[in-house]
């Protein structure tokens, strides 16, 4: 039984990391400013005297209640999806920077583990196929996603500094495409916008002309993989993903599919820098933590669908 800090606790994969920690006996406190986090996301949690909510903003505070000591620190603070960090370039900068220092210096000061959450953005618009840990990356520094790849860029490094200048006990996980329930239908990633448009009936809105690839991991797959990571003393960088490459057209037909929709599909403008490919190379993840996700994505979109259904009727 451990105490960990869960910061990104209220959204879409922190409120997961939670419910898995709760439910092995571990004491979370969750801090979240709530800014794409939501109290919907844990408030199932809310009864549990091993759960605690701290509406916070890292960035600029990271400050417990209580004093008691802290085993781990999770880092799964930060807007995520594109049209989210795209209207909150310079809160996305913060987070990863500031956030991930205060962050860093809790763990420090307790002598926890620290999982830093960063991201297959690190690696771009990628020159080497399917992308491995030693793979440095292709981003544009100055362009409009860099707000967010940069920022992680950033806090792995940062990441690292403390590893080597305070010997602070860390594990870097590089998170590909995820999916599943507690996606918001308004988020505007891939899975919540096709779904929510296949239950609408509407067109599903594919950008550029869908040959674009992604590689979707279902988040429970996904959680116990960072959960495995958080577990160990491996450092990595690991990539923990789903290596199942799809197309954006593949999944767009999939996903009408699934919901036994009959919505058209229409082509819009392919956002600036929007990666080409994305593939994760996992042998790393699977070698040194014996993980591999499980969860077939016509499965986990099924299951996606079930979540998002009255949801998207209900708005
Ligand atoms: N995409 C799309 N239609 C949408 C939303 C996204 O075609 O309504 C594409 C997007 O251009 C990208 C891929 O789907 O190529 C995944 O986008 P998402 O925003 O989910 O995440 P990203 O991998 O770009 O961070």
């Amino acid at each position: 039984m451990s105490r960990v800090v869960v910061a990104g606790g209220a959204g879409f994969l922190g409120s997961h990391m939670c419910d898995h920690l709760i439910a092995r006996g571990d004491t979370v406190i969750c801090l979240d400013d709530l800014s794409t986090g939501s109290r919907e996301n844990v408030a199932h949690l809310m009864g549990c005297d091993r759960f605690s909510l701290v509406v916070t903003d890292i960035s600029a505070r990271v400050e417990l209640e209580s004093g008691d000591p802290v085993d781990a620190v999770c880092n799964l603070a930060s807007p995520a999806s594109p049209p989210a960090y795209l209207e909150r370039p310079l809160e996305t900068l913060a987070v990863g920077s500031e956030g991930t220092r205060r962050l860093l210096e809790l763990a420090h000061e307790h002598g926890a583990r620290f999982l830093m959450a960063s991201t297959s953005e690190i690696y771009g618009d990628p020159l080497v196929h399917p992308q491995v840990e030693s793979y440095r990356g292709n981003v544009d520094p100055t362009g409009p996603r860099s707000v967010y790849d940069e920022a992680k860029r950033f806090a792995e490094s940062l990441t690292m500094a403390h590893h080597r200048a305070h010997g602070v006990n860390v594990g870097i996980a590089r998170i590909f495409n995820t999916y599943g329930p507690r996606l918001s239908p308004g988020d505007g990633r891939v899975v919540s916008n096709f779904i929510s448009q296949s239950l609408r009936g509407e067109p599903l809105t594919v950008y550029g002309d869908g040959s674009q690839t992604r590689s979707l991991c279902y988040v429970d797959d996904e959680i116990a993989g960072l959960v495995a990571l958080m577990d160990s003393t491996l450092t990595g960088p690991v990539n923990i993903g789903n290596p199942d490459e799809r197309t954006v057209l593949e999944l767009a037909h999939l996903i009408v599919e699934v919901c036994g929709s009959r919505s058209p599909i229409t082509f819009e403008p392919l956002p600036t820098d929007d990666p080409t490919r994305r593939c994760p190379d996992i042998t790393l993840a699977t070698t040194e933590l014996g993980w591999s996700p499980k969860v077939e994505l016509r499965e986990g979109l099924a299951r996606t669908m079930e979540y998002l259904a009255p949801r998207v009727m209900a708005a």
